[in-house]
């Protein structure tokens, strides 16, 4: 999908704001019930940013269900690449430990569920989103244009997006806003967020490089880099939440932070547990 699949703003039953993996998910669900509808995003067109990678099996079932499976096996981490997550100092540098996820495998909870779990990119799963989403006549898609305000009616809602052209009003049955965390759309419906907004922060680096000189030999689904400098040291983090839970079985995560404990616990590192 492309911005030039552009349609022109006119009354719409639904609108839908963001063409990440929600709106498109449910561009897709809209469709299959012959619900016509327009996606918008501010985005010029798809984001290329691989974020999420893992992908659960309740996501899995539910894009398995719009024919996505086949697309989803092709494109996961082979199984040798699935079965463990690696701790490093550095990427070239000495392991510190594994954790074995045997639970990714295919077929692992084949007694549970119909989906496995996936380690695909973002940028894949979202392309492959929008390749089915744009398959159907009942989509449109709007990209370069950006939700800025809507007014409640009593048949429906007034929508004021801007676009290169300027402010366009859109007049819609239903607004949906698939927006993200910092939805512009739940905040013009005063819709609070009930949590704290900021769990915490992060700086996110993407670059391509060929890698395989260092990873071939040690196959991981996710791989930690535990930086060591005495700046970290000095406020040590490691992954996970590792003091959380009473360790006495009653919470899900305790098994994993004890398997990640023993995994850390053999490196020389400052630990806060
Ligand atoms: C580094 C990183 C790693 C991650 N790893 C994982 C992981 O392993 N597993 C996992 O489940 N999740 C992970 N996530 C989170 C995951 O990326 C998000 O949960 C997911 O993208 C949310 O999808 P969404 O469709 O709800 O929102 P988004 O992907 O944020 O999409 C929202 C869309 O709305 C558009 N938009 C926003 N405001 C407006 C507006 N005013 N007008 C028009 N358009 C607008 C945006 O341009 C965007 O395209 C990770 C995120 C990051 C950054």
């Amino acid at each position: 999908m492309t911005p030039t699949t552009a349609t022109a703003l006119r009354d719409q039953e639904v609108v839908i704001c963001g063409a990440g993996p929600t709106g498109l998910t449910l561009s897709i669900l809209l469709s299959r019930f012959g619900i016509h509808h327009l996606v918008i995003d501010r985005r010029e067109t798809m984001s290329g940013v691989p974020r999420a990678r893992g992908i659960n099996h309740r996501t899995g079932e539910i894009w398995q269900l719009l024919g996505l499976g086949h697309a989803l096996r092709s494109a996961t981490l082979p199984p040798e690449w699935l079965e463990r997550m690696v701790y490093q100092e550095t990427l070239a540098g000495p392991l510190i430990g594994t954790v074995e996820t045997p639970g990714n495998l295919p077929g692992a909870s084949s007694h549970l569920t119909p989906s496995d779990t996936y380690c695909i990119s973002q940028d894949r799963t979202d392309a492959l989103l929008a390749g089915r989403a744009a398959t159907y006549r009942e989509a449109s898609f709007r990209f370069g244009t950006e939700f800025v305000g809507a007014r409640q009616r009593t048949d429906g809602v007034d929508i004021t997006v801007r676009t290169g052209a300027g402010e366009e009003h859109i007049r819609a049955a239903w607004l949906i806003g698939c927006d993200g965390t910092g939805s512009d759309v739940r905040a013009a419906a005063k819709i609070p967020q009930v949590r704290l907004a900021t769990l915490d922060s992060f700086v996110n680096a993407h670059f391509v490089a060929d890698l395989r000189r260092w990873t071939q030999n040690r196959p991981a689904g996710r791989r930690e880099l535990l930086a060591l400098s005495d700046q970290f040291r000095s406020r040590p983090r490691c992954p996970g939440q590792l003091d959380r839970g009473k360790g006495d079985g009653s919470n899900p995560e305790d098994d994993r932070s004890d398997r990640r404990r023993n995994a850390l616990g053999r490196a020389p590192l400052l630990l806060s547990v």
